[in-house]
């Protein structure tokens, strides 16, 4: 078994320039101006950011973490997932204390782009329109781990998800049989196919779902010591996403 250092990872991953341009194409093409889901593209004029939001970070990053929408006082005033707010500093510090990572070090973006009212959480239609720019970011920057942060983010992988505590924890990973469900990208129009994760991850991508950093902080601090464990964990399951992807592509590496 081979076993790679974050550090690694980065040395070892592909060129950036192309992925970073197409991602940034998307971004100013794409996302910046979609008008899909009208009450979010109400709420989003509200805060000071103004329109939605992409991704940010490494884009060679072995780990992407993903949360659930821009909040209010966070990614919907600064446009950068995890920032702004006490819940984005609580994520950075288990990054640090956890991974010991910065912020750009690795590729945080969220489910749904655009700043929901009140920070209510996204329904599934707005999780299912918006699917198709977190998918762009998978392909383009090829996670190893994918960590989803709350239930929302988990719903997107696992959308039967009722009580959080079932797969919180558990990875699973991506494209193996059965396991994870094809997703309709847009279930009103019954024209268009599903789509399978493995065909976004073909690399068999490892997918990790735990707490959102907003809940271990303002409810329940006791959990820290659990949570920041999750994070330290993060390193090992990386390596077994990677090892069983090489197992299978002889010579990739
Ligand atoms: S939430 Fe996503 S799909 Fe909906 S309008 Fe915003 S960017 Fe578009």
């Amino acid at each position: 078994m081979v076993y790679m250092s974050f550090e690694l990872f980065n040395y070892y991953n592909r060129p950036k320039v192309e992925r970073q341009f197409i991602l940034d194409e998307i971004k100013t093409k794409g996302v910046e101006i979609c008008e899909k889901c009208p009450e979010m593209c109400e709420s989003r004029t509200l805060y000071a950011y103004g329109k939605p939001t992409f991704g940010y970070g490494n884009i060679n990053s072995p780990i992407m973490f993903i949360g659930e929408a821009p909040g209010k006082w966070g990614c919907g005033v600064t446009g950068i997932p995890f920032t702004g707010d006490r819940s984005g500093d609580y994520f950075q510090k288990m990054l640090k204390e956890g991974l010991n990572l910065q912020l750009k070090s690795v590729y945080t973006t969220n489910s749904v782009k655009c700043c929901p009212k009140d920070n209510r959480t996204p329904t599934p239609l707005e999780r299912s329109n918006c699917l198709k720019w977190l998918m762009a970011e998978i392909i383009y920057v090829q996670p190893f781990l994918i960590v989803t942060l709350g239930m929302s983010a988990t719903k997107v992988f696992i959308p039967e998800t009722e009580q959080f505590f079932k797969v919180h924890g558990h990875d699973k990973t991506l494209g193996d049989d059965g396991e994870i469900p094809q997703i309709r990208v847009d279930p009103l129009d019954t024209s268009k196919g599903r789509y399978k994760w493995s065909d976004m991850v073909p690399h068999n991508a490892m997918l990790y779902p735990t707490w959102h950093p907003s809940f271990v902080m303002r409810d329940t601090p006791h959990l820290e010591p659990r949570y920041l464990g999750e994070f330290k964990r993060m390193e090992k399951m990386m390596n077994m996403a990677f090892n069983k992807w090489s197992d299978k592509n002889p010579g990739s590496w």
